[in-house]
């Protein structure tokens, strides 16, 4: 039996890996705007026994024996949500965004029905209907745009889109749409088409949380979400839905979408919803639109594009092509990688390079607030992404930059 082994003797590869992760999180400024640091009793919660049950069924109906445990944690993890979101149901065993999209459409769609949605290069998801995803080959999917001007959708355009394609779902929310979604609007839409709408808040889930960003929960029969982004639960997903549904919404998570919860992440949704609930996490949410709007604000200030020249809430997109026509987002990425900050390059609206090139980057503050990084550091971290950009070529910089990234570093550790 190897079970008293520790893990650097059994797989000395997978333990290095783990500490040099853990080091490259503490090291850089990771500024990915999907990405966040969960808690040391997050952590715990999810490196737990748990992993080991076998719950498939809900809270008091369990096809397997031995849940009274695995229940409690299930149980707490719906009563936090319900407390910060006031869903009339809600579904923790999502076990990612994509999956409680599924269940939604599994819960109210046919093969071949149709969903609009927010396309993919203008700030949309893969499983908003995208061809290489389940959700563009199982349904017939017409998808909105931003003005291209302006940024921001065109609500007008969306209403004239949804009479013409009459689709049975509107899917409102995105990846890298830096503005809120006008829900109620939609909501309108929606009706006046006899729609029903899905509102994906994955990027969102901690704000609305905390009340900075608008809720969708009164405006959509089907709200889903991602644990790990702007609320620090642990990797997963999340559906919530209007009491009609709730049967419906159940099913198709399980046994329509998955098999079996992972309880040891359904604890760690437990935990990180336990934290949003307090006072401190209210502030936190604050601190990480405050700080999104004076990254944006330095970034204009020294020359940059933003797509709808700013933000509501924890991430902006910067669209190279009038500051740094000849810099991609690929290599904006690798350069600004360099000198110790993380952030992802992304098409923008009216893109020209392919995908895997782009002419954008995509920058967030959720894990950056986690450190502790307010607006005065926020000023040091674009001046830094500034300078870094404009001088690609220059050595000198990327060393000075990356002197000044370790020392916020060290400044703002994320686990003590
Ligand atoms: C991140 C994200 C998801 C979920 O992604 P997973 O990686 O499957 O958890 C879903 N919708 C949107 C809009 C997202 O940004």
């Amino acid at each position: 039996m190897a079970f008293d082994q520790p893990l650097d003797s059994i797989s000395p590869s997978v333990a290095t890996a783990i500490d040099r992760e853990r080091d490259r999180q503490e090291s850089t400024l990771g500024m990915i705007a999907s990405e966040n640091h969960v808690s040391e009793a997050v952590l715990e919660a999810q490196g737990s026994a748990l992993t080991n049950k076998y719950a498939e069924g809900y809270p008091g109906g369990r096809y397997y024996g031995g849940c009274q445990h695995v229940d409690t944690v299930e149980e707490d993890a719906i009563e936090s949500a319900k407390a910060l979101f006031g869903a009339d149901h809600v579904n923790v065993q999502p076990h990612s965004g994509t999956q409680a999209n599924m269940s939604v459409y599994f819960a109210v769609l046919e093969p071949a029905d149709s969903i609009l949605s927010l396309s993919l290069s203008h700030g949309g998801h893969l499983s908003h209907g995208h061809s290489v995803n389940f959700s563009g080959q199982l349904y017939d999917v017409d998808q909105y745009e931003v003005d291209p001007d302006t940024g921001y959708i065109d609500y007008d355009d969306l209403e004239r889109q949804a009479r013409e394609t009459d689709p049975e779902l509107i899917v409102s929310g995105s990846s890298a749409y830096p503005r809120e979604f006008e829900y109620e609007r939609i909501a309108e839409i929606a009706d006046a088409v006899d729609a029903l709408h899905l509102a994906d808040i994955a990027h969102v889930t901690g704000l609305v949380a905390a009340g900075v960003h608008a809720s969708p929960v009164e405006h959509a029969e089907f709200v889903t979400g991602s644990t790990h982004k702007t609320i620090r639960a642990g990797r997963g997903g999340i559906v919530m839905c209007d009491e009609e549904f709730a049967d419906d919404i159940d099913s198709a998570v399980f046994p329509g979408a998955q098999g079996g919860p992972l309880m040891h992440n359904v604890a760690g949704k437990a935990v990180g919803f336990a934290e949003a609930r307090t006072d401190a996490f209210d502030e936190y949410a604050e601190q990480v639109v405050a700080n999104a709007k004076r990254l944006a604000d330095v970034f204009v200030e020294r020359g940059l594009s933003l797509v709808s020249d700013g933000t509501d809430k924890h991430l902006l997109l910067v669209d190279l092509r009038d500051s740094h026509p000849d810099l991609t987002g690929k290599q904006a990425e690798s350069l600004l990688s360099d000198a110790g900050i993380i952030v992802n390059k992304n098409t923008v609206p009216g893109e020209t390079r392919s995908p895997m090139v782009t002419s954008g980057i995509r920058v967030g503050t959720p894990a950056l607030t986690t450190r502790g990084l307010e607006e005065a550091e926020m000023e040091t971290v674009a001046d830094c992404i500034v300078d870094v950009l404009d001088a690609p070529d220059d050595e000198g910089v990327t060393d000075r930059v990356a002197s000044q990234v370790d020392e916020l570093c060290t400044a703002y550790p994320i686990y003590e």
